[in-house]
């Protein structure tokens, strides 16, 4: 372009002296300035756009059937088959009836949040994420027990959507795809089996709370998390499409199948006995009733339609645990010690013995890694500047460092 009497950015009007850069183009001129502001609004619009293609997003053609979101939960949860099985389907048909929605036919298929029974440290929360690692959708864990009925000092229930949405970094569309996994939802239940004569701010009203982001509504949401203040601009989050997933360990609730049952399992000198030998049977033919028995309200069990277990981990998943899965514990080491350029492995005894701790300390699987990790702090500071390509951890080894450990002491 001829030089003019003086160029000036099109867009700031800033001239040539006061910029770094003046680009000229046929009809004007843009400086370094506004043309990085130009980019940016490109890529937003774009991110904008894509997030917003919902055909693109919901063609569940594309999504993976039942089978081999089994075969993916497969690589990196060990058994757990039922539940598996139950959660594949309810999250196929969860994908078909976002697709269905957005073709407005005139079958409504409704929305199937789950609800998954079984002790602490069985993989419950290993499930749902990788779930949401599989989809590649916006996933948040919350804890039943932080919320407490709105007006009360805790959390408010909505809180639980501003997470979804700080995950999804703010974009809304993928946060109202998302997957929410509320644990220890056991905790929330009534205390009795009668509803309640004195109010109950962290119970029933916790439940109550839940219904109306369960059974999909527009929900107003604080962006910043935190408590509702009557200033703040809400973001208006429709819970219509966003999947709930709930986990509660539900202590005892044998029990109550046991006496819907009409079995004769329970002795009051050996509930424990009986709750340990026919565990793993009873909870087998688990009804949405147990779970009323046991303290959830029928709206909110109305609202979870499908309900899974899952089984104790008895030794052998203990070891399978161990080494198997795509990531497991003993693959997570051996990486760790491969960027040092040193091939860790394990001597068979040595596993064995780390289940037999675990079965012993009653830790389950959680307790694995904090055994694996107490006996590898030392090998992690003195390894990397020892010079070695290799290095076994045996019986002997794995023993002597339990003993150095304080674990045995801390885990009886
Ligand atoms: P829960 O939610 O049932 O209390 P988690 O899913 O948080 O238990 O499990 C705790 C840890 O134990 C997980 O990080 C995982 O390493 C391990 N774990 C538990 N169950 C399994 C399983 N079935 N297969 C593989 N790992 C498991």
């Amino acid at each position: 372009m001829p030089k003019t009497k003086t160029n000036r950015c099109s867009f700031c009007g800033r001239t040539d002296k006061d910029v770094r850069l003046l680009i000229t183009g046929l009809e004007g001129c843009i400086c370094d300035e506004c043309a990085i502001q130009a980019a940016q609004i490109v890529s937003e619009n774009n991110a904008f756009a894509k997030s917003t293609n919902t055909k693109e997003q919901v063609d569940w053609h594309e999504l993976p059937k039942p089978k081999d979101i089994k075969a993916y939960l497969d690589e990196y949860v060990i058994g757990q088959d039922a539940a598996k099985r139950f959660l594949s389907v309810a999250v196929y048909n969860h994908y078909k009836r976002i697709f269905q929605t957005h073709r407005k036919d005139e079958v409504e298929i409704e929305k199937s949040n789950i609800i998954m029974v079984g002790s602490t440290g069985t993989g419950k929360t290993l499930l749902a994420r990788t779930i949401a690692q599989l989809l590649k959708v916006p996933f948040t864990i919350v804890d039943a027990t932080v919320f407490t009925e709105a007006g009360y000092v805790g959390e408010d229930v909505e809180s639980i959507l501003s997470r979804l949405l700080q995950v999804a970094d703010f974009n809304l569309e993928a946060a109202q795809r998302g997957i929410v996994f509320i644990d220890e939802v056991d905790k929330i239940a009534r205390k009795a089996d009668n509803p309640s004569i004195t109010r109950d701010v962290s119970g029933e009203g916790v439940q109550q709370g839940l219904l109306k982001l369960l059974e999909g509504s527009v929900v107003n949401v604080p962006p910043k998390g935190g408590r509702k203040h009557p200033d703040q601009d809400y973001i208006h989050v429709d819970t219509r499409n966003i999947l709930f997933i709930c986990g509660g360990a539900f202590d005892g609730i044998e029990r109550k199948i046991a006496q819907r049952l009409n079995t004769h399992v329970v002795g009051y000198n050996s509930v424990q006995n009986a709750a340990r030998i026919d565990k793993t049977d009873l909870m087998k033919y688990i009804q949405p009733q147990d779970l009323k028995s046991f303290g959830l309200i029928p709206e909110l069990i109305g609202r979870l339609p499908v309900l899974t277990y899952l089984n104790p981990l008895d030794r052998a998943a203990l070891r399978s645990i161990l080494t198997e899965p795509k990531n497991s514990i003993v693959r997570q080491q051996q990486k760790l010690f491969e960027m040092d350029g040193i091939r860790l492995t394990f001597s068979e005894d040595a596993l064995e013995y780390i289940v037999d701790k675990a079965v012993e300390f009653k830790l389950g699987a959680r307790g694995l890694r904090s055994i694996v990790e107490s006996i590898m702090m030392t090998p992690q500071f003195e390894l990397p500047s020892a010079g070695i390509d290799h290095f076994e951890v045996t019986l002997d080894y794995v023993r002597q460092q339990l003993e150095q450990s304080n674990l045995s002491a801390t885990a009886q």
